[in-house]
């Protein structure tokens, strides 16, 4: 992914161990080297992002508030994990824990794998203590209430990889969402409920600033790119899709595609100036646009940014902080739309898909670059990539502002190859079977008043999500192969409890 902005790229996870300054120097040491190859081991673990720093080892109260404070005002920290090698008296954590405003890793393990039964002495009892001064510091971590993850085990344990890298993926895109600026270009498409929302309770709660710009802003820079730019992209299109004949330089339609790159060009040039990783497009307010941004969505979206129909920033900015947790997995990440059924025969499936901005970073094969009319909006007809999603699990998830709070769904799905070809539809389009069917996926996403408009991922996973939700304090409904729609209803009437009762009065 070519990161907008490359906010990620530079983004750091802290490893902090605690002890005390009772044991001494040569103990001290030992527990440095030690906790710094553990550091060592976890951070070589590919599936771990953003990358692992070893900070030296923790023995009193201020240096422990000290390194919170660095913590916190830090451009790169976006969370720490901590570990208590030896005994760290927690009243010493108290300061730092308070004032920490990142999320926190609790990583509950020990330098050695097996206990050396035959040698084991006081020094080896000494120096590898976690077992018990973990326990302390936990304690003091739940009377504070602070929020964590914990993840028990040695480091050469796959599944404790797995948890810490779902951990430190979520990480990243809470970083990434308080540090998002979305433009939207015109407002929500009229009447419309679900893509509403209090922004500034969004940015109260995920840290992004959304902000809506005349639509005729970009089109003066759009209108101001060169015929000689929009050439060399429009040839580089010819290159990564296969072209329909009439959009070749030969072609009838040919215009429309450099009109196409044109729109690609300017509106990449309006986000990176504005420093932008994420927007929104309505095809009710295209101003002075001649096409609905069709392709150029669809490959700004794959280079990494946010973007959601209709002025649907909400869906924009969780499509944005799902790329950022997503980056380097396999597996794409789209903007999506329930759009019809398929009830039978055999099992039930969906097909999503929308006007035109599907994510080829989801697409099985090479996609196609095609022009076909546009039966909305009353322009001229868009360029659009053409391909089928590739088949795998993955992620269908939405985020719904309640009134009193935002809820994040997820149902997992199972992404397969369409029942037959669809040689007459021109959209790009996923057809999956959700989890655990679609009469009860559908019966749960209804109850929980979850959008029409979601993410399509393949490259987050459901820990991650839940990791995410958790660092913000989000409510998040999961709709699985576990899910009836009976716990479900049950569930939502618990969290709106939780949920009023946790708000400050
Ligand atoms: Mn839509």
């Amino acid at each position: 992914m070519t990161a907008p902005n490359d906010t990620q790229q530079a983004q750091e996870i802290w490893f902090l161990t605690g002890s005390q300054g009772l044991y001494g120097e040569e103990t001290l040491r030992q527990v440095a080297d030690q906790s710094r190859s553990i550091a060592e081991l976890l951070g070589s673990a590919p599936q771990i992002r953003p990358r692992l720093v070893w900070k030296p080892v923790l023995t009193d109260s201020d240096s422990i508030r000290r390194m919170c404070l660095e913590a916190n005002a830090s451009d790169t920290c976006a969370g720490v994990m901590v570990w208590m090698h030896t005994f760290s008296p927690a009243k010493m954590w108290i300061a730092g824990l308070s004032a920490l405003d990142r999320p926190v890793l609790h990583l509950h393990t020990q330098y050695n794998l097996s206990l050396p039964w035959s040698s084991i002495d006081m020094d080896f009892m000494n120096l590898n203590q976690a077992a018990h001064g973990d326990r302390e510091f936990a304690h003091i971590e739940s009377r504070l209430g602070v929020t964590r993850k914990i993840v028990a085990g040695h480091v050469t344990d796959a599944r404790v990889i797995e948890r810490v890298a779902a951990w430190s993926r979520a990480a990243a895109g809470r970083q990434a969402s308080r540090t998002l600026r979305l433009a939207r270009f015109g407002d929500n498409m009229r009447d419309v409920a679900v893509t509403e929302g209090d922004k500034v309770e969004a940015e109260m709660r995920f840290g992004f600033s959304v902000n809506t710009y005349g639509v005729n802003d970009l089109v003066a820079v759009v209108d101001a790119v060169g015929d000689k730019e929009a050439a060399a992209l429009a040839a580089e299109y010819g290159e990564q899709y296969d072209l329909v004949p009439i959009l070749r330089p030969d072609g009838p339609r040919h215009d429309s595609l450099l009109y196409a790159a044109k729109i690609e060009i300017g509106l990449r040039a309006f986000l990176t100036d504005g420093g932008f990783s994420a927007f929104t497009t309505n095809f009710e307010d295209l101003g002075g646009l001649r096409q609905l941004p069709g392709l150029a969505v669809q490959r700004l979206m794959a280079d990494g940014y946010g973007f959601g129909a209709e002025g649907d920033w909400k869906t924009s900015a969780l499509l944005r902080t799902m790329k950022v947790m997503g980056d380097g997995q396999p597996g794409g990440t789209s903007f999506m739309e329930d759009y019809t059924y398929h009830l039978g025969p055999g099992v039930p499936r969906i097909l999503g898909a929308h006007m035109l901005e599907v994510c080829p970073s989801i697409a099985a094969d090479r996609p196609r670059c095609e022009i076909h009319p546009l039966s909305i909006g009353g322009r001229e007809d868009p360029v659009r990539l053409i391909f089928d999603a590739a088949p795998g699990p993955a992620m269908v998830v939405g985020l719904s502002d309640l009134g009193d709070r935002f809820r994040l769904t997820a149902n997992a799905v199972d992404v397969v190859a369409p029942s037959q070809p669809l040689p007459n539809l021109p959209v790009a389009r996923a057809v999956w079977q959700p989890r655990p069917s679609l009469a009860e996926s559908a019966e749960s996403w209804l109850l929980a008043g979850a959008p029409h408009h979601t993410v399509l991922s393949a490259a987050v996973d459901l820990e991650t999500l839940t990791d995410y939700a958790a660092m913000l304090d989000v409510e998040l409904l999961t709709i699985d192969e576990n899910t009836t729609p009976g716990q479900l209803a049950k569930e939502i009437r618990w969290n709106a409890a939780y949920h009023r009762l946790a708000q400050v009065l």
